[in-house]
């Protein structure tokens, strides 16, 4: 281990292309949380990287297999996060990582717009295969999540000659202008960041949590479109832009029918119904997109994270008529679709077939929920287990006394969830925090994640819970 920035004799330069021990599936610490190693890297870190860049666990990690991280100093971590929903076939997944070694070797680049090549078009006929599109259907592929979901307000913009955008409260769309004025949450996402683009209207989310209670889905969505004729007129709508299931706004999944019901607002009003599957795809929610578990055809859905096991790719694919209204040129981008990231997305989608990772996802949920529903009934502090799949979240809640007992409030509790991520992490889980409150632990393995490996990481979040809140 060295601490100087010669990348010569810095350990991020070693190379070797030979056969690795496999990482085995525990958990095991060999030091603290960080060890000394991380934090020497910390300190490297702190002199070179701007602040604005923050880090949930300042480990920093030599290699990964599965959903078990291991660090500088030795230490085997459980994987909870997947990188933000994105290796949902694993870490160094055997089909991403030939078809990446071989891709490297043929070539690495040489810009789709300017000589194509069969690994773009590979990806988007799988796209069109796989996307719950009704009729034929078209894609175009981009870098990140940001750039796919301007683009298909772009596409939905040019293809019906509108300008406005709708958007949900407590949405997450990405960082760049014009998602950042999509994106609900201020801090850390826009504060300070402003203007933002215009033409963007929020309406409010169906949150069954914190609705009425009894609240339908279809009220929930009568109550978004009052707002929408109301403030932006039906006319003006080229498009309505929501995640299936909300990803960093608190795992939020809108009550049956709310989905549906928009969608047919949409088709009525001539609006483009776009669902933001960027964090819910590629089988994560146990279906192979989110919106098809009600049965919902959206006019285009983009997609990124989990498309290409670790790689930068992402992409919109839509109607045939609405992909193909731009002209020629109107879209796209240097690295847009990278032959490595698209050998990437090849492997991914095989092993996302191959290793059935929908059912995967469905035996993560069921496994989870028994556990988090369980520790609900102990810990009222708990006030809501919601999600589907592998996209599982509590909302961390404060308490009252209530005749001798504790009940849950609405009033969000940060604190709590931060004490019980921190435990986690100390004990050597990747748990991430999200929310428009700060306070829901969402969870989010690889798919993959053996059934044993998934209990132990259940065990030290169940510590962790009844440490942290009161029973
Ligand atoms: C992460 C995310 C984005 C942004 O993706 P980036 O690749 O980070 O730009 C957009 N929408 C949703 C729903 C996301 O979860």
């Amino acid at each position: 281990m060295t601490t100087t920035a010669d990348p010569r004799s810095s350990t991020a330069s070693t190379s070797g292309t030979g056969a690795r021990e496999p990482i085995e599936q525990v958990r095991q610490l060999v030091t603290e949380v960080p060890g000394p190693r991380s934090k020497a890297l910390q300190e490297r870190r702190l002199a070179v990287v701007s602040k604005g860049i923050g880090s949930t666990l300042p480990v920093f990690v030599e290699r990964a297999e599965g959903a078990v991280l291991v660090d500088v100093d030795g230490n085997q971590l459980i994987d909870l996060g997947a990188g933000i929903a994105v290796v949902n076939v694993g870490h160094a997944q055997p089909r991403v990582v030939a078809r990446v070694q071989d891709q490297v070797q043929d070539f690495t680049h040489t810009c789709f717009m300017v000589t194509p090549y069969e690994e773009y078009v590979a990806v988007c006929e799988a796209l069109v295969r796989l996307a719950p599109i009704e009729g034929p259907a078209k894609a175009a592929l981009f870098n990140t999540g940001s750039e796919a979901v301007e683009n298909a307000v772009k596409i939905a913009r040019h293809a019906t000659g509108r300008d406005a955008v709708v958007v949900f409260d407590h949405a997450y769309h990405g960082r760049t202008n014009l998602t950042m004025a999509m994106t609900a949450k201020a801090m850390p996402y826009k504060k300070g960041f402003g203007p933002f683009a215009g033409e963007v209207y929020r309406a409010p989310m169906s949150y069954p949590f914190r609705d009425p209670e009894g609240m339908t889905g279809e009220q929930a969505a009568a109550r978004a479109i009052a707002v929408i004729e109301a403030q932006v007129g039906a006319d003006q709508v080229a498009c309505v832009v929501i995640e299936p299931v909300q990803g960093e706004g608190g795992f939020i999944e809108p009550a049956p029918g709310f989905l549906p019901a928009l969608a047919a607002w949409c088709r009525k009003n001539g609006a483009l119904f776009v669902a933001d599957e960027v964090q819910t795809g590629f089988a994560r929610t146990g279906d192979v997109f989110a919106c098809e578990r009600e049965g919902v055809r959206p006019d285009l859905v983009t997609l990124a994270k989990g498309v290409a096991g670790g790689l930068p790719l992402a992409g919109v694919v839509g109607r045939a008529d609405v992909m193909d209204a731009v002209h020629s040129g109107g879209l796209g981008g240097t690295y847009g679709g990278n032959p490595v990231a698209c050998a990437a997305a090849l492997g991914a989608l095989e092993a996302m077939a191959d290793l059935d990772l929908v059912g995967a996802a469905r035996t993560v949920e069921e496994r989870m929920l028994a556990r988090l529903h369980a520790l609900q009934a102990q810990r009222p502090g708990i006030g809501d287990v919601r999600g589907r799949g592998a996209m599982l979240a509590i909302e961390v809640v404060k308490t009252i006394e209530d005749d001798g007992v504790q009940r849950a409030t609405l009033e969000p509790d940060a604190a709590g969830a931060a004490a019980i991520s921190a435990a986690c992490h100390a004990a050597g889980v990747v748990t991430l925090t999200c929310g428009t409150y700060g306070n829901v632990l969402r969870f989010l393995p690889p798919l993959t994640i053996e059934p044993a490996l998934l209990d132990d990481a259940l065990d030290v979040l169940e510590t962790a819970v009844l440490s942290a809140l009161a029973g």
